[in-house]
């Protein structure tokens, strides 16, 4: 039974690069019938918050990954203190009491020498004195995990053949001084407990995964228990780095801006292979979905394929599927009138203030006449659907105008908007009022 993890720290809000992860899990595991895990990784107490875990599950439920199970570190405390003393028994973890300075200091020596900077292991050589009296003079170890000297590889399910060399890489530390133990730990004894059977996280955890395979056999699991599949990161659509822009790419932000989830959902679950994205339902993303297509390098995060998959949801989008998201007021005449000119949501909030509010129109150079005569003729109340026509023709008629000339005028005076829907649909909806207002200036 497949099982599958997504596991966000809840230090910040998830943006487009987590939701990616979150969403490769979730296909994976839709796809073989199997569950899907969100597990909070919250040991770093200060930089955790409670807001943040909110935020994660509402922004999980709003792309509609539904997961089976929550599990939060802060509440295994008890397992990893175990773990950790299996370790201890095991001459696998030992106590250390190098300050960082001392540290870059060696590190610095080492690169004097052409020596790779790894952690030389001073402190396994501590004598039973020396590592008494050090604890006599108050000082609390940190604690580090003796890596084996092998070589770990596993095919990787992205990936392919993958190897790392643990000789080539320092110890790494997995309980903090005051007793914390790190997530390089953490994660392994988690997912071992919970029978997670398939990893997939980001490339940026290849070595990560050298290390935890190591630990995950010195606590007595089997090496090939787990598989593991790491995604290559994303990068802007010239190539550059996306890291600093992930902030402004949080998935609360895209929901507030009017993104619509399934456009994200669709737009992500093919991301970075040679797939169109299609806005599909998420039981048949899962059928076509295969870790096995996605290429070797770093994806590309483009805004405006995205953009242009929102848009096309947003342009079959029935009122009902929007109607709570659109402003006050706003009716099924208007939301039919305006979806076809959309790239997100929000923007149906200036269509809005177009038809129902109000709106500054810009001087239009030298039409001022035409504008006046414009509404002079424009027909009395009550309305029906070929008012626009009926009066354009007879603009048309007295002042020998057509095309163009005759229409951008009257757009840009009624909406302040250079292109945008028929004013055909849009002037029923302005009413003659706020029509006569505009055309006079305002
Ligand atoms: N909390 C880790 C992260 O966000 C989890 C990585 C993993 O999936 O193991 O990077």
């Amino acid at each position: 039974m497949t099982r599958v993890r997504f596991a966000p720290s809840p230090t910040g809000l998830l943006h487009v690069g987590n939701a990616r992860i979150a969403l490769a899990n979730y296909l994976f595991a839709r796809g073989r019938g199997g569950s899907f895990l969100l597990r909070l990784d919250d040991t770093d107490r200060e930089r955790s918050k409670p807001e943040f875990e909110q935020a994660i599950t509402q922004d999980l439920r709003w792309l509609g990954l539904e997961w089976t199970e929550t599990l939060r570190q802060s509440d295994r405390l008890d397992r990893y203190a175990a773990a950790a003393e299996t370790l201890k028994r095991a001459g696998r973890l030992y106590p250390c009491f190098e300050t960082e300075e001392e540290l870059r200091a060696k590190r610095a020596m080492r690169l004097r020498r052409h020596l790779p900077p790894v952690y030389d292991r001073a402190m396994l050589r501590l004598t039973a004195e020396q590592l008494a009296s050090a604890q006599a003079g108050g000082k609390r170890p940190y604690w580090r995990f003796r890596l084996s000297d092998a070589t770990l590889a596993w095919d990787d399910l992205v990936l392919g053949r993958r190897e790392v060399k643990l000789p080539a890489m320092s110890d790494p530390v997995m309980i903090r001084a005051d007793g914390t133990p790190l997530y390089t730990l953490t994660s392994v004894v988690d997912d071992l407990d919970t029978g997670i059977t398939h990893v997939i996280r980001g490339e940026d955890h290849v070595s990560n995964t050298g290390v935890q395979i190591d630990i995950l056999t010195a606590l007595g699991g089997a090496a090939g228990r787990i598989g593991f599949g790491h995604l290559p990161l994303l990068v802007d659509s010239d190539g550059g780095k996306l890291s600093k822009r992930l902030e402004a790419l949080s998935l609360r932000g895209l929901r507030q801006d009017g993104m619509e989830a399934q456009a994200i959902v669709a737009y992500l679950a093919r991301l970075g292979t040679s797939d169109d994205p299609v806005p599909l339902p998420l039981d048949e993303l899962a059928a076509g979905f295969d870790l096995g297509h996605v290429s070797h390098a770093a994806a590309r995060f483009d805004m405006r394929q995205l953009l242009g998959l929102n848009r096309k949801i947003l342009h079959a989008l029935p009122f009902a599927a929007v109607a709570d998201r659109l402003p006050a007021g706003a009716t099924e005449a208007f939301w039919l009138a305006v979806r076809g000119n959309l790239d997100l949501l929000g923007e149906a909030r200036g269509w809005w203030e177009v038809v129902a509010g109000t709106i500054v129109p810009p001087v239009i150079e030298g039409e001022a006449g035409f504008l006046h005569i414009a509404r002079d003729l424009l027909p009395e109340e009550p309305w029906d659907g070929e008012v626009w026509t009926v009066w354009t023709a007879a603009l048309r008629d007295r002042t020998g105008r057509k095309g163009r000339a005759l229409f951008h005028p009257l757009r840009l005076a009624l909406t302040g908007e250079e292109t945008g829907p028929e004013l055909r649909t849009l002037l029923p909806l302005m009413g003659r009022a706020r029509a006569v207002q505009r055309l006079a200036g305002g």
